[in-house]
């Protein structure tokens, strides 16, 4: 018997969003009452459509048990579950072939993979690790962790004003020194997309390989692997309608290859002895222990509810409501937007600051009206030290978001601008 996932791969729908928010069951609840919820918190966890939640509660209703070398009926389903879905992962991404696909709990443990993997076992002292200023606090942490323990060399591509990355001092800084350019395709602090089919060359040309942080690109547009010619790419379900705790690092086969295990114990080894172990073939190399089963299925069947929308609609609804947002939100007394103006150039993300009020205490303000944004740092330090700013407030868009949302959090904004006498 082959399993699918139970929802429907494959059939194409169009992109009706009162279809689509009918499909997530949290956006009609009420935060207090008589006040509806606008989610606006996208670029840190998505909302997930009943047929993921349905995916998981079938999984564990029907078909719960552990996978691999397990002869009874149950594991079987659940091992073809689980092997289906890393197979249409590394359709959605466009990898030819599934074992590419290795299964981890987010993004942050995808790039420490890499770190732990290849970079601590293939780096030396002196080699150098470009990233950017805008990263995710995930991409450089891990790097400065094998700086102090490897003494290699990490530089960043710098940030400019506008919130864009500066290429000239890409193009001045990626050299033959450079080993790997591990870089965001978007950053989460600013919306900015990176303009990758620009820097990943400069890094190609100096034989560097290259690791894309996707946790903002892969929800929001088409990512195909082929076609960017990198070689490692990090992300995380749960920013793409799936379940919390599983994410994916991607790579090209004959790299995972040759990169050692990051944890050692069962289902990653081939044989062992009292005296020593051999390893399995990847991707179960790197998956030790019992893997997050469910939620791997769940992130099956967010991929094939954002597959059935397609990515290139995802992406234009996106540019359209980021837009009305830049113009909208541009209106309001005292508010300044960080980042490029040109919805083009940023995804749905808008950092904002209003003139004088902490982004905590507008982020309360706004959640009285139900309004959830996110306000504090966003996981990137050198991104607010870059705007010389402690903290933004940040609204961040999703397929079920709409116009209406977005005046929502604009008179939402305009009562707190009152509130504070901005401008008065
Ligand atoms: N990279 C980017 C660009 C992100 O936006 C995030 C999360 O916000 C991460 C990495 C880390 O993702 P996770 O917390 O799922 O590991």
């Amino acid at each position: 018997m082959t399993l699918t996932a139970h929802s429907q791969p494959g059939a194409r729908l169009p992109f009706d969003i009162t279809r689509i928010r009918r499909d997530f069951p949290i956006l009609k609840r009420e935060v207090a009452p008589g006040v509806g919820l606008v989610y606006l918190d996208n670029a840190a966890t998505s909302q997930k459509p009943v047929q993921v939640i349905a995916e998981l509660t079938r999984f564990y209703r029907d078909h719960n048990a552990n996978i691999h070398r397990g002869v009874h009926t149950l594991s079987v389903e659940a091992t073809e579950l689980y092997e289906g879905a890393r197979v249409k992962i590394a359709a959605f991404i466009g990898a030819s072939d599934a074992r590419e696909v290795i299964f981890t709990r987010n993004t942050t443990e995808s790039i420490n993979l890499v770190a732990h993997g290849w970079a601590r076992k293939f780096l030396q002292a002196g080699d150098e690790v470009v990233v950017s200023e805008i990263e995710h606090h995930s991409n450089i942490v891990p790097w400065q962790m094998l700086r102090d323990e490897r003494g290699i060399v990490v530089k960043y591509i710098p940030m400019l004003p506008d919130g864009t990355l500066d290429l000239e001092v890409a193009r001045q800084i990626i050299g033959p020194k450079t080993k790997l350019l591990s870089i965001t395709a978007m950053s989460n602090a600013l919306g900015t997309i990176v303009p990758l089919q620009e820097i990943i060359p400069l890094a190609k040309a100096q034989g560097a390989l290259v690791l894309i942080d996707g946790a903002q690109s892969v929800p929001h547009m088409a990512v195909d692997v082929q076609a960017l010619g990198v070689d490692f790419l990090a992300f995380s379900g749960h920013k793409m309608l799936g379940p919390t705790g599983i994410g994916v690092l991607w790579g090209r086969l004959p790299l995972l290859d040759s990169m050692d295990p990051f944890m050692g114990g069962g289902d990653m080894i081939l044989s062992v002895t009292m005296e020593h172990s051999t390893w399995a073939d990847v991707p179960a190399k790197f998956e030790a222990g019992t893997p997050n089963i469910a939620d791997a299925i769940g992130l099956g069947a967010a991929v094939d509810y954002l597959s059935a929308l397609g990515m290139d609609e995802v992406r234009r609804h996106e540019i359209e409501i980021t837009d009305y947002a830049l113009r909208r939100l541009a209106d309001v007394p005292g508010v300044s937007i960080f980042g490029p103006m040109d919805a083009l150039q940023r995804g749905g993300v808008v950092s904002f600051e209003l003139e004088g009020v902490h982004p905590h205490d507008v982020g309360q303000l706004l959640d009285t009206r139900g309004v959830a944004i996110r306000t504090g740092h966003h996981c990137a330090q050198p991104v607010m030290a870059a705007l010389d700013v402690p903290a933004t407030a940040r609204a961040s868009f999703y397929i079920y978001n709409t116009t209406a949302e977005v005046d929502a959090l604009a008179s939402a904004l305009e009562a707190t601008s009152a509130f504070f006498g901005v401008g008065s």
